[in-house]
């Protein structure tokens, strides 16, 4: 049977969906909402439920940019709902089930929404399949660089990277950092090429002109760190001492071009087991890729993608991301320095590790590049500011600055404890500084005041 699909303005979606569904089992439930009310970001994620666990089935030609897909969404309803919204960006919703029962589908901008056949109740965990097909878009960001996200097209195949909103480009989702799922991602290629994504290959399935790569991630992981690349690699499996398996994969365009510093991704995971504790996540590894692919690096979950040019700081503040942001992920974008700032303060340990130059020094030059000080690292004023300076090199100052306040021992402490006890989970800014506080002992009000959400730049460091 068709599904019925249509697109209409929010407005008169919500007029469709406000009325007292049918029910069937004579439950009342209510719509889902259309966001989760982020500060930065209004129509990200969705309100009443927790998805448990995607299972993407996709298909890609990059002859023709067509992609064909499956998302099989587990969640669990936290209200008793008759609808629901996922986000997804363009592409065509060819059919939508709820438990096995045709969903009526309607689309209004990146929302799609989804009327079951009868509400589901509270608590009860429920399983939706949308088959969806067409040419996925690169989403070009608010921001000062324009910064492409979602789907990129490539010279040999494709990449997807999603930091913020960019995995609704390629699956439906419940797309905010609050709402961490495992993820099982399958995908058929042709056969010259291959598909690498999230965590561990447990499949690797060859049918007529064509390769199935199926990837598994058994941790937990935020939308935003789902990544694919499409293309013809050479990967190089290995592990670190402390046995973690790491695997390299560097588009043949690369060569072998910084295949030195690619071979420190080993080392580079060992170093932070030593300052941020037993790494989170069942597999390491990198995504090397020409540098016309995409204009930044960024840290999708176990494989951080990497443009070939970057300095061997980025991999390393990519990598400390394991831990600091994909393991433990913000519960708003508004809280993204606790992402920024512990991976740029990675890369001042590593420099002061090489001796090349102390953290105080790091310090002090971001003290004095005025760009920090265009607003407060706790409070980005807009969605276009959330990567901007403050967020990274004065969230990293603010770390400085509790080190100097805490001692030595107690902020390396703090650090490891951090994210040992919120390992797969989400905090927010007052999570962190009440843990400082009751970790330290210490009142450090003023410290907070000053330098995470003071306006102005003190007089002096
Ligand atoms: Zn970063």
């Amino acid at each position: 049977m068709r599904t019925l699909v249509r697109t209409l303005t929010p407005a008169v979606a919500l007029l469709l969906l406000t009325g007292c569904t049918d029910g069937g089992a004579g439950v009342h439930g209510k719509p889902g909402s259309a966001g989760v009310r982020d500060p930065l970001f209004r129509g990200l994620g969705n309100g009443g439920y927790d998805v448990q666990h995607y299972a993407l089935t996709l298909a890609y030609d990059p002859d023709t940019n067509h992609l064909k897909g499956t998302a099989e969404i587990t969640a669990r309803a936290t209200q008793d709902l008759s609808a629901f919204n996922l986000d997804l960006h363009g592409l065509t919703v060819d059919g939508a089930t709820v438990d096995g029962k045709e969903a009526a589908a309607n689309r209004a901008g990146d929302e799609l929404t989804l009327r079951p056949h009868r509400d589901i109740d509270k608590g009860k965990t429920f399983r939706t399949v949308v088959r969806y097909s067409g040419e996925p878009e690169t989403i070009v960001d608010d921001d000062e660089d324009k910064s492409k996200e979602g789907w990129l097209q490539t010279e040999s195949g494709a990449l997807a990277v999603g930091e913020p909103s960019g995995s609704m480009a390629w699956f439906p989702s419940n797309n905010h950092p609050s709402d961490k799922a495992t993820y099982d991602i399958t995908v058929t290629v042709p056969k010259e090429l291959q598909a690498i994504s999230n965590g561990e290959l447990t499949k690797r399935t060859p049918t007529a002109g064509r390769t199935t790569y199926a990837w598994k991630s058994k941790q937990p992981m935020a939308s935003y760190l789902a990544t694919l690349a499409i293309g013809d690699f050479k990967t190089t499996p290995s592990r670190t001492s402390s046995g973690v398996p790491v695997l390299t994969v560097v588009d043949r365009a690369v060569g072998t071009k910084r295949a030195h510093l690619i071979a420190q991704v080993p080392e580079i995971v060992e170093w932070g087991e030593e300052y941020f504790g037993r790494y989170p996540f069942s597999s390491a590894g990198v995504i090397v890729v020409p540098k016309d692919d995409v204009g930044y690096a960024l840290e999708t979950q176990t494989k951080p993608v990497i443009p070939v040019d970057v300095l061997p700081e980025t991999l390393v503040h990519e990598i400390a991301h394991q831990w600091f942001g994909n393991s433990v992920t913000p519960k708003s974008w508004k809280d993204m320095w606790l992402n920024e700032g512990f991976a740029v303060y990675a890369e001042w340990i590593w420099k002061a590790d090489s001796e090349e130059k102390s953290a105080q020094e790091s310090f002090d030059e971001e003290f004095d590049n005025e760009d920090n000080w265009a607003f407060p690292p706790a409070d980005p004023p807009s969605a276009a500011k959330v990567s901007d300076e403050p967020v990274y090199g004065r969230g990293a100052m603010v770390l400085h600055k509790i080190r100097q306040a805490v001692g030595e021992d107690a902020f390396f402490e703090i650090v490891k404890g951090w994210a040992t006890d919120h390992r797969h989970s989400n905090a927010s800014t007052a999570d962190f500084t009440a843990y400082v506080e009751k970790k330290s002992g210490k009142d450090l009000t003023e410290l907070w005041d000053t330098w995470l959400y003071g306006k102005d730049k003190p007089d002096s460091p």
